[in-house]
């Protein structure tokens, strides 16, 4: 059995140690993730390996992100304090949990009914209470709510949805992975500078699930 101990111990390895040897130099991006207990958003079976840098199963042939690439994301959304941010694949709530120590609130989306369901319980159970679960198709974004400061969508369309464009703010920042369904992925940032001008920049090759929904697969 695990304790709570080495648990921290290991969450200090993984965040203070190995992302920042892997390029992760945000502190805002490594404090939030030592305030979030990875091991709760894992299931029993996975726990001991809640700090390991890998993506892993969490039912429905979903996964939680590998730690790497939700700091990556999270750091390449600049996120201001006082900032609302809308997340598409809810999945865990690992991801959310960690926004929502930066921004000031997280709208965030899962299609899958029942992923929706147990995320939502499990970040209520756990305190957060500045998250918002909905189930719904993230694809079209949540354009009642919109716009937002910051888009981050967890899992791999083949194009940018037209929907989540729409939906930010001037000044505002998209990070998106797009590609093959089980191929190529690039991890791209959008960032709208003005009503009709967008720039678009390329981070990096990356692997996810596919994004499933109108304006997705
Ligand atoms: N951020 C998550 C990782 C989720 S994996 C975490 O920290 O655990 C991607 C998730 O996107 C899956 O749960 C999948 O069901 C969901 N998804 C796929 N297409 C979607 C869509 N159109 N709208 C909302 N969620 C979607």
């Amino acid at each position: 059995m695990m304790g709570d101990d080495d648990f921290q111990h290991q969450r200090e390895q993984l965040i203070r140690d190995e992302l920042p040897q892997l390029g992760i130099r945000d502190e805002a991006v490594l404090q939030a993730m030592m305030s979030v207990r990875r091991e709760d958003f894992v299931d029993d079976k996975n726990r001991e390996f809640a700090y390991r840098n890998a993506p892993l199963p969490i039912g429905f042939g979903q996964t939680i992100s590998q730690p790497l690439i939700v700091a990556y994301m999270i750091e390449a959304l600049q996120l201001a304090p006082h900032e609302r941010v809308l997340e598409i694949g809810t999945g865990s709530g690992y991801a959310a949990a960690v926004l929502s120590r930066i921004a000031n609130e997280v709208l965030t989306v899962e299609r899958h009914p029942k992923l929706a369901d147990s995320a939502r319980k499990r970040l209520k159970q756990l305190g957060y209470d500045n998250i918002r679960v909905f189930q719904s198709d993230g694809t079209l974004g949540l354009p009642e709510h919109a716009p937002f400061a910051a888009i981050i969508v967890a899992a791999c369309g083949p194009c940018v949805p037209p929907p989540l464009l729409q939906q930010l703010d001037l000044g505002g920042r998209l990070v998106i992975p797009v590609g093959e369904k089980q191929g190529s992925q690039k991890l791209i940032r959008v960032i709208r500078r003005d009503e009709n001008e967008f720039k678009h920049e390329e981070l990096g090759f990356v692997h996810f699930v596919p994004l499933v929904g109108e304006a997705g697969w």
